[in-house]
């Protein structure tokens, strides 16, 4: 099954449903949640290198922009699908407003194998896509990022396709730009290191801190996040006994030397063999990697890989979700009642945006930080809002998956409650 074949966006709308029980916002609020504020399907026509022309079809989703401009990636992959948009548009919203950002939620993406197309093909593809929706986004209105198989490479083709079509430079469009373009320094691993740093947290919340045994982690996908928080766990002691990529992974009980893994050649988002692994290491698959005995499983690919089909057999005490959407509601039902503790991807993998916001806020600013002010910036707002989660959990007795978003309803219900609705109405 490719991993949406399942309505992502009406299963997203369910967790609002749950957590609305928990946060105290207008009825109204939440019935202006429930679906994007502009949504647009556009065709992009890119000259192949034979000499053919394809249509590709993508899409650009402004799914709020009530406490700021839009923000959120553009994903290349051919799964994309309206409803995933509109999914991961709806994550946006809610994981800037945990991560106290000053932006709604946005997301793009084109139905594309980007492993079918040339360096030529995929620079046009890119360009092309941003002249299609050109007109809708901008540093004010929606703020496009990498996402899956998206990078800094393309990001710099789309920033400035941006300049060539508004006939200036404005390089707080986009972010996730290569440092040169004026991306910020530190991005590149932030969604990692975002979850890094909530990992550190939450080991000394569980007293994991006095431990003797080595922390034993799993982490599916090898993408920017995937990649980057094996390499921080690794280097941190951390014991990575398996990783994968989309065509399956690695595993070693004895942990993967993951920093001799990464070797110059290495091909980002790809696994290297098992053989050049070192002694002890064998292939594995993704579904046997998500039910490996560790105490940290890292999803850090796609949606709906921990379904109501392999929950019960999963033994991670604790699941980091760097990817957007790996667990589905039936899954999260499951965990909970096994005491898996999940850390959602709204709060998990909010580290990329949120560096992402000081990339924008630089730009804007044409001042640019060093990267040790990042990653201190990165650590007081992970933190803040890792705690101030937690404690919200615990006191109402949830998960931290409805935590995390009554967390973020808090913020994003005063912000639309002071746009106009019935209670306030019935308060003049
Ligand atoms: N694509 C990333 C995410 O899902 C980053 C978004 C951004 O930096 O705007 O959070």
């Amino acid at each position: 099954m490719s991993h949406q074949a399942r309505d992502v966006f009406a299963d997203a709308l369910q967790r609002l449903d749950l957590a609305a029980k928990y946060a105290k916002v207008d009825p109204e609020t939440l019935l202006r949640l429930r679906q994007p504020k502009q949504f647009l399907e556009v065709s992009i026509p890119v000259r192949l290198d034979n000499g053919s022309l394809r249509i590709f079809t993508g899409y650009r989703c402004k799914y709020d922009d009530t406490r700021g401009p839009a923000k959120g990636g553009i994903r290349f992959h051919q799964d994309v699908s309206a409803s995933e948009v509109k999914a991961l548009a709806f994550w946006m919203t809610f994981k800037c407003a945990v991560a106290g950002l000053p932006f709604g939620g946005g997301k793009g993406g084109v139905i594309v194998d980007p492993r079918e197309l040339s360096m030529a093909e995929l620079e046009r593809l890119s360009r092309g896509y941003i002249r299609a929706i050109a007109w809708a986004i901008g540093t004010d209105v929606d703020v496009p990022a990498p996402d899956v198989n998206t990078n800094g490479l393309i990001m710099a083709w789309m920033a400035d396709e941006y300049s060539n079509v508004v006939g200036r430079r404005e390089p707080g469009v986009i972010t996730g730009k290569p440092v040169a373009m004026g991306g910020s320094l530190g991005r590149d691993d932030a969604t990692a290191r975002g979850g890094f740093f909530i990992l550190k947290e939450l080991e000394a919340r569980l007293g994991w801190e006095r431990r003797k045994e080595p922390r034993r982690v799993a982490v599916q996908g090898f993408g920017n996040a995937g990649e980057h928080f094996a390499k921080l766990a690794h280097a941190d002691g951390c014991q990575v006994v398996a990783v994968s990529d989309s065509n399956g992974g690695v595993y070693n009980p004895g942990g993967l030397d993951i920093a001799s893994m990464i070797k110059a050649d290495h091909k980002p988002g790809f696994v290297p063999d098992a053989s050049v692994c070192g002694p002890g290491t064998r292939r594995i698959s993704n579904a046997e990697l998500l039910e490996l005995e560790v105490d940290v499983l890292a999803p850090a690919a796609v949606e709906n890989v921990i379904t109501e089909e392999n929950a019960a057999r999963i033994k991670a005490q604790v699941v980091l979700e760097l990817a957007n959407g790996p667990v589905t509601v039936q899954a999260d039902a499951i965990l909970e009642r096994r005491g898996v503790l999940v850390v959602p991807d709204i709060l998990a993998n909010s580290g990329g945006v949120t560096v992402s916001y000081f990339e924008w806020a630089q730009n804007k600013m044409g001042y640019y930080w060093t990267a040790d002010e990042v990653r201190e910036r990165l650590g007081q707002y992970m933190r803040r809002e890792f705690n101030a989660t937690y404690e919200l959990a615990k006191a109402n007795k949830i998960g931290m998956r409805m935590g995390a978003y009554a967390h973020a309803l808090e913020r994003l219900g005063p912000a639309l409650e002071s746009t106009g609705t019935a209670r306030r109405y019935a308060k003049e």
